[in-house]
């Protein structure tokens, strides 16, 4: 567990999005985020329609395990979790970005 005083930002103003194409599954950012912000799980099958076909391939390779927010409110920011991400799967944005590359799925809402 890192030094949990170690955000840069208010919780919840930015939040780390999850890119579905790139996602293994893996859980260093489950590992490192102080403020238990991620939690692994299998991805909906809906959800494995829309990736990149190299996406899909990856996904079935991985039994469709992949990183979820459910507790991005709780985000303060520090990064641990871009840096940890072997697959460079994880930005930080702000809450209320709308960019579809990097759409929470119906699993980081719950
Ligand atoms: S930046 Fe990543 S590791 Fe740091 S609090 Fe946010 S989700 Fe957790």
């Amino acid at each position: 567990m890192m030094d949990a005083h170690c955000g840069t930002q208010p919780p919840g103003r930015l939040v780390p999005r999850i890119d579905r194409n790139r996602c293994e599954g893996k859980g260093d950012c489950v590992a490192v985020c102080p403020f238990g912000v991620f939690s692994l799980g299998t991805l909906e099958p809906a959800e494995r329609r829309s990736l990149s076909l190299v996406g899909q391939l990856k996904g079935w390779a991985h039994g469709w395990q992949q990183a979820f927010t459910p507790r991005a409110s709780a985000c303060e920011a520090c990064g641990h979790c871009v840096r940890a991400c072997p697959e460079r799967a994880i930005t930080l944005m702000r809450a209320d970005a709308n960019n579809p590359r990097h759409a929470p799925t119906a699993a980081d809402r719950r």
